[in-house]
This record gives C-alpha cells, structure tokens and sequence, in this order.
C-alpha cells in the first residue's frame, strides 16, 4: 500500500471506531495529513503498524461520579479518562470540567497531547480526562464533594510512575488541592508526583501557573525574531480570560507590547490603554463574574456581546480559549488587518480552514503542539522536583521553561526543512517531530 493509501485506511478506521466524535477526527486527520514524508523515510512505521497503534488508546476509562449539592440533591456527572500513549513516560495531561466534555473531547485533547509531550523532549506520555461537570456557580464545598467523588473512582488507576493528571479548562489549584487531599485520604500516601499544578507550598512548581502563557508568548517571540520582529510596541488580542490568556497577556506587557482585547464565553472586551491584569483578574478569578463587569470598573474599556474579538484589529492573535474559536471569517479578518503572527494557547483553537488562510497569507503559525507546550513542560518540572524532594526558585524554573519552548521552537523548524518543507511550516514540524520521537520509543519497546 502507498503512504497516502495507508493515511487514508488509518483514517477510515479512526472514524469507524470513534463514531460521532468529530473533534478526535479532526485532531486526528491534522496530525495524518503531516505525516507522509515521515512514513515515506521510515517504512518501518508503516510496517509496524504504527498509526493504527497510534491511533487506538491504550486504555479508556470511563465513570459515573455521584455527589451530592448543597440542597441535599444527588447529582451524577460522567467522568473520563483517556490513557493514550505512554512510550516515553507516565500518561501525562490535564483533567477539564465543563458542561461540553465528551469522550470525543477527551480523545482529541489526549492525542494531541502525545505529540506535544513528545515535542518538549521530556520523557512524559499522553493522556487526558475530565468530566461533564459546570463548576460555574458551584460553592466551593459543591466542587469538593465533586472532586472527591471523582478520585475515589480515579485513584486506582493513577501514580506518580502510572498517570499524572495536571488542571486544564475548570481545574485550576482549588480543584487540584481537592483532588489530591483524596487520593492522599485513599492511598494512605503522599505522592507529590501523582498531580501537577499543585499550589507552590505543598508540592508545586513555580512558574506552573504561569507556563502555558508565558510559554505560548515565548514561541510567538521565536517565531518573531526569525523575521527580525519582536513583541515591543505591538498590538496584541488574546482570546480566553482564564489562566492561559491572563499570564500570556502578562509577558506580552513584559515585552512591551500591549494587549488591546480579551474575551469569555459572555463576549469580548476592547481596552486601548492595555488590559489591566489585576482587575481582569479580579474579575475572573475572585469574584469568577462575567468579563462585562471589567467594562463596568473601567470606563475606557468596552465589552460586546456581539462579533468576535478576532474583529479587533492586531499585529499578533494569541487564541488562548478552547477548541474551534477561531473559524475561517475570523482568520480572513485578522489577515486583512495585517497579522504577522498567529501562536495557539488552547488545544485546537483554530479550525483547519483558518490555519489554511493563516499558511496561504503567509502568516506565523504556531500550533498549539508546540506553542501551548509550556504548560505540561513546567509540569514536567514539577515531577522532577518532586521526585527529588527539591524546590526551584521562579527564577530557575522560568529559565528551564524558556530553554524548553526554544528547544521546541527549533526542533520544529530543524524538523519542517529535513522533511521537505519550508523551515516555517511549523505544523509539519511538530507533527513530524512529535510522531517520530513516540514512533522510535513504540518500536524499540515491541
Ligand atoms: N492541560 C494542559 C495541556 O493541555 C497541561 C497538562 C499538564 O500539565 O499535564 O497541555
């Protein structure tokens, strides 16, 4: 069989195995379509079976999760886990609550992050979970109640040399500090290795809150200087108000460029003099109100329901929310008002026919493979010093996490040119970089 012969009947397959999960086709027919001059250099993979290994989950988990609110009521959620990949280490990846996850969801976010693991050079597997639990408007014993339900079923099928889930969408530190109490609680242990993400006094990495942000910013800054480029004096749209576009907005600041617009699922924000950080955090994270009580506090900002911040007009778009945010008409707006440089904080944030526009005009692309990986690579840190019983200072951490995204930032390059494409198509090198590092270790363990 010829090597798009062989795509196309992996690809087949995935979509009859994985009936209605549209987003694991979609993530997984983005990493396929990469991979042709791999495999063609490598027929050995194609022998193997590789893909098709590739493709299927080692383990899927799936859970019912009872609990009860704060009226009395008994609730049930559905909770996941997805153990993808672990040829180069323990499963690694984050847990998201939120009302749309779905065992499709779960896949995508798990596939993807075996690649992105891969890419960091560390030595951490793939793997994703979560629930179809809405924390908004939770109290904070209702999430406590939650997360413990959800590890007493959980546990069992984790560790610190097994599988280390970390936050991602709704799981922040409250729910980590929740989560880990119970598995401590169980177990009878105190594994710090078994959740990254911890807050920084019991166990936690600095820099971890930071990492995906920062680091999704340093890729960007990578991607710049190849043109002679740089942040300073540049006008920045970030999309998300949570962790990621908060400190991605905080290390734009850093480097002098200004962040003119951010967005939640209520609608976007426009503020000229910069978003201020500590009052969208506020608003965000203390009072975990809406983005339009920013418009509220600041009388220069404006807050629209309507439209997209991608219609904000931008040197450089950090889309820093969830999957599929970014479609073709905002794509085509971005590039019509000038982008130079496009870097993916979330997983899948932009939809195939955008990247299209994107690569076509020109424009800097960074995928979320690459450009997101600083979150799970300082969580990576976090296990390194945590096997060690060791604690870093932010100053140390952060040098790692920049020698990281440097790494990766020129590992795909180095990748793209050796496999027949230009030096900035940054999606073949990431898929091709992320796949032959698992392919090599899959192969040698049989
Ligand atoms: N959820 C993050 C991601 O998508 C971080 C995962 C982790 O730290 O394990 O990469």
């Amino acid at each position: 069989m010829n090597v798009s012969a062989h795509m196309e009947a992996v690809y087949t397959e995935v979509r009859r195995r994985n009936p209605g999960e549209a987003e694991f086709h979609q993530a997984a027919a983005e990493v396929l379509d990469s991979l042709a001059p791999a495999l063609e250099r490598h027929p050995e993979y194609a022998e193997t079976g590789i893909l098709e290994r590739l493709c299927e989950p080692e383990r899927q988990l799936l859970f019912r999760v009872p609990w009860v609110d704060d009226g009395g009521t008994v609730r049930v959620n559905r909770g996941f886990r997805v153990e993808f990949n672990s040829a180069l280490g323990p499963y690694k990846g984050g847990l998201r609550f939120h009302p749309s996850v779905n065992l499709g969801i779960v896949k995508f976010l798990g596939f993807e992050q075996i690649f992105k693991n891969a890419l960091t050079g560390m030595a951490i597997g793939g793997g994703k979970g979560g629930a179809d639990f809405d924390p908004k408007g939770r109290s904070d014993a209702e999430v406590m109640r939650f997360c413990q339900s959800f590890m007493t079923e959980l546990y069992r099928h984790l560790g610190e040399h097994t599988d280390v889930p970390a936050g991602d969408i709704g799981v922040g530190a409250r729910e980590i500090g929740f989560l880990f109490g119970q598995y401590k609680r169980i177990t009878n242990r105190y594994e710090s290795g078994v959740l990254t993400g911890k807050p920084v006094g019991w166990g936690g990495s600095h820099v971890r809150t930071e990492a995906t942000g920062y680091g999704a910013v340093y890729f960007a800054e990578e991607m710049l200087a190849t043109r002679g480029q740089d942040f300073d004096g540049r006008r920045v749209v970030v999309s998300g108000s949570g962790n990621v576009a908060v400190y991605a907005a905080e290390k734009v600041h850093a480097l002098g460029g200004t962040v003119v617009a951010c967005s939640d699922s209520s609608g976007y924000l426009v503020d000229e003099d910069g978003i201020d950080l500590e009052l969208l955090k506020d608003v965000k994270e203390v009072r975990r109100a809406r983005i339009s009580a920013y418009a509220e506090a600041k009388p220069t900002a404006r807050f629209s329901a309507r439209g997209t911040v991608y219609d904000v007009p931008c040197d450089i778009a950090l889309p820093c929310a969830t999957q599929n945010e970014l479609g073709l008409d905002d794509a085509v707006a971005l590039v019509k008002h000038g982008v130079l440089a496009v870097a993916e904080g979330a997983n899948m944030p932009c939809t195939p026919e955008a990247v299209k526009v994107f690569r076509e005009a020109g424009v800097l692309f960074g995928p979320g493979k690459a450009a997101n990986a600083g979150g799970v690579a300082t969580s990576a840190l976090e296990m390194q010093q945590n096997a060690s019983r060791d604690s870093w200072t932010f100053e140390q951490t952060e040098a790692r996490l920049a020698e990281v995204m440097r790494g990766v930032h020129a590992e795909c390059r180095a990748t793209a040119e050796t496999y027949g494409g230009s030096a900035e198509d940054y999606v073949l090198g990431a898929n091709v970089a992320g796949f032959l590092r698992v392919a090599e270790a899959m192969t040698a363990q049989g």
